[in-house]
């Protein structure tokens, strides 16, 4: 399934640690900028394959079930859940879909107040959920 070769490989390999080596040491220890993961995917006929569909949602720690969602909403595309991978029923650009997950995290997972991505999503009924983070305490209301 890869397209690297172990030439490609090893030189990279080379390099993250050349760069891991020479970065200073962070004050306050884990997570101090929590970056945004990235959709591994590839287009096949019609359709556009999320490889790493649930790792992402592991990574951000939201239901499979509302990104899914908001994917087929925000890009008017059906969705296929299939295992680990998200099938979208059309070929979509790789830049376009990562936005679109950016979009998700900043509304739906990164604190407004302190940034930071420890945070929960509670249904307070009628349509209206919270975005409760478990870092700083910060409630702030989802639209949408
Ligand atoms: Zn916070």
């Amino acid at each position: 399934m890869t397209n690297m070769t172990n030439t490609t490989d090893e030189t990279y390999e080379q390099s993250l640690d050349n760069i891991y080596a020479n970065l200073p040491k962070q004050a306050h220890g884990t997570g101090e900028r929590f970056e945004i993961p990235k959709f591994e995917l590839f287009a096949e006929g019609n359709k556009t394959f999320l490889k790493n569909f649930q790792v992402v949602c592991d990574k951000i720690r939201r239901d499979k079930t509302l990104l899914m969602k908001y994917l087929s909403k925000e890009l008017a595309v059906p969705t296929d859940l299939q295992g680990e991978r998200l099938i979208l029923q059309r070929k979509i650009n790789a830049d376009i879909v990562n936005k679109k997950l950016e979009d998700f995290v900043t509304r739906y997972v990164v604190c407004k107040e302190c940034k930071k991505p420890d945070t929960h999503i509670q249904e307070l009924g009628h349509g209206i959920k919270q975005l409760i983070c478990e870092a700083c305490g910060a409630r702030n209301s989802i639209r949408g």
